[in-house]
């Protein structure tokens, strides 16, 4: 079956989590915090029957069906939801003990940086960033007590490659956790579960979700043991969606080709267009001729996606682009219907100390586009009279 057919036939594209399938085409949205167990019990012989949903903390019906559909679609054992992209990335460290260190790519989502930097700081796990397009520096990062690592490709915002194979190989002989935030590609473009990562995270509010509509995050464990001890943290944590966020990604699942597919093209044809613009310094996007992570993208993923970011060639005129778009929202957030622009070191990577964001190059001047699905000659005529 080819990734398009699978968005749609996963198992879940009729309803069979009733005893008696209706044979829906939409699975219902379980809006309950509870479940009757009274038909679960054999008063003969009482607690040896369970039921498969008791509490909607625990377990959801509708929940249920979209972590299946994202296992299946990542290629990983077990799938799990959460209220938010968040909330599923700081429940996965949550597997991880105080005393131990973690390797993270430097350009992680800025939320993800946080979370590291003070909660998981504080609870004593320790952090070093890395350049992981380099997979030498992780081998350098790695201290006797290192239990795993944490990479994003392309980063955000830059679009920085990391060799998925290289660096899970390198997890894989040193015995880390590997984690990886897919959220930018999707598993339409990207599996790092079949290049050997152990753990997937997805902001859901993004791609999967796809219509700005829905705040929600989701996990993929490679074997079933590790979706045990996360189900632990979910269950525990309690981060968890409710049913009908969970049914909105579910619905934005189905899409998931159409939309990608033709945000990508418009992003490359933006891309191609905004680096011939004079008031343009640079752009990242790793479908273009020249990006240093091309080769390497193309090797691990099955196109550019739908995100770029430019270096407007000052300060000035990246914040009179942002003032003067008509047809882009100026917002954090990506991944949706409508075209996004946002700016990095205000926004989203607001968190990364001054100094820190100089450091890794998210200069005052950049901006970061997340293309909709907009007409990309109306977009390009936008982009132009807002930089002119
Ligand atoms: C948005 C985002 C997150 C966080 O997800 P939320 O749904 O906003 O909590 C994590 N990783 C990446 C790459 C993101 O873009």
């Amino acid at each position: 079956m080819k990734r398009g057919t699978l968005l749609i036939h996963n198992k879940h594209e009729t309803d069979s989590s009733a005893g008696a399938p209706t044979g829906a085409l939409g699975i219902p949205v379980y809006q309950t915090s509870t479940f009757d167990q009274a038909a679960a019990y054999d008063l003969e012989r009482a607690g040896e029957f369970r039921q498969m949903y008791d509490y909607a903390r625990s377990g959801n019906p509708t929940r249920a069906a979209l972590e299946e559909t994202i296992a299946v679609l990542e290629g990983g054992e077990k799938g799990y939801a959460f209220g938010s992209g968040i909330a599923a990335v700081a429940s996965v460290l949550g597997m991880l003990a105080s005393g131990d260190h973690i390797i993270a790519a430097e350009d992680i989502y800025g939320g993800s940086y946080r979370i590291l930097n003070t909660f998981y700081k504080r609870w004593g796990l320790a952090h070093t960033a890395v350049d992981a397009s380099d997979p030498e520096n992780i081998l350098r990062a790695l201290k006797p007590n290192t239990r795993a690592l944490f990479l994003e490709t392309p980063s955000n915002p830059l679009l920085k490659i990391t060799d998925l194979k290289a660096c899970l190989g390198i997890a894989r002989e040193k015995g880390l956790l590997s984690i990886v935030d897919n959220t930018f590609m999707t598993p339409y473009l990207q599996r790092p579960i079949e290049m050997g990562a152990d753990i997937v995270v997805h902001s859901a509010t993004k791609f999967l979700g796809g219509h700005s509509d829905v705040v929600s995050g989701l996990a993929v464990t490679r074997t079933a043991s590790l979706g045990a001890d996360l189900y632990r943290i979910q269950n525990g944590f309690g981060a968890v969606p409710g049913p009908w966020d969970a049914w909105l990604v579910m619905r934005g699942i189905k899409t998931l080709k159409v939309r990608l597919l033709a945000q990508q093209e418009g992003a490359a044809r933006i891309a191609s267009w905004l680096r011939e613009h004079p008031a343009v310094e640079d752009v990242y996007y790793p479908g273009l001729p020249g990006h240093p992570g091309k080769a390497v993208h193309e090797g691990q993923a099955d196109g550019p996606g739908a995100v770029l970011s430019f270096k407007a060639r000052t300060h000035e005129l990246a914040l009179r682009f942002l003032g003067k778009l008509k047809y882009a929202a100026v917002a954090v957030s990506l991944g949706g219907v409508e075209t996004i622009a946002s700016y990095p070191a205000r926004m989203s990577h607001a968190a990364i100390p001054p100094a820190e964001r100089a450091r890794l190059g998210l200069s005052d001047s950049l901006i970061r586009i997340s293309v909709g699905l907009e007409d990309p000659d109306d977009l390009i005529a936008d982009f132009d009279n807002a930089l002119s």
